[in-house]
């Protein structure tokens, strides 16, 4: 049966991140988004994009926000392609635990693909801050560029 959702809760890790109560590599913002590295990533160069706007996930979000992220989805996609040299780019965006989601203020992700290289698991093992910190420099000089 279907379940009523929970309300947007202001504590999750991504509302402390926008906060900057907790630091991120960011490579991105506007005023209605941000981006920074995701700390366990699925493969190099991983990304989250996440609107400022409090929405639990995209079945609560306001569709005039929703439209704003996905470009910007679209611009860091070609921008972490360009910086990783990648073959492709996954995006990912799960809603309620079900859906696989484990951090509840919507996030898109983003994810370079090289040709026959599998993903790392779902918040699988924390990745290095040096190397988190070398990727956002490469997302943003390919932004810049
Ligand atoms: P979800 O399962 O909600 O779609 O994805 C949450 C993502 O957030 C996971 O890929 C996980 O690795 C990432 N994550 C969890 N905690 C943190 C954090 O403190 N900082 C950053 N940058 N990413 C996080």
């Amino acid at each position: 049966m279907d379940q009523p959702m929970a309300a947007y809760d202001d504590s999750n890790i991504f509302a402390k991140i926008l906060r900057g109560e907790i630091p991120s590599h960011r490579v991105y913002e506007d005023d209605d988004t941000i981006a920074f590295m995701d700390v366990m990533p699925q493969g190099p160069g991983h990304l989250l994009v996440v609107p400022k706007a409090p929405s639990r996930n995209l079945l609560d979000a306001d569709p005039l926000v929703l439209g704003k992220t996905i470009a910007i989805v679209q611009r860091l996609a070609v921008a972490a392609k360009a910086a990783f040299a990648a073959d492709g780019v996954s995006i990912f965006q799960f809603n309620e635990p079900a859906g696989g989601q484990t951090v509840f203020h919507l996030h898109f992700h983003v994810v370079p693909r090289f040709d026959g290289v599998p993903l790392q698991p779902h918040s699988g093992k924390m990745e290095d801050s040096a190397v988190l910190a070398e990727g956002a420099a490469k997302v943003k000089a390919a932004l810049a560029a």
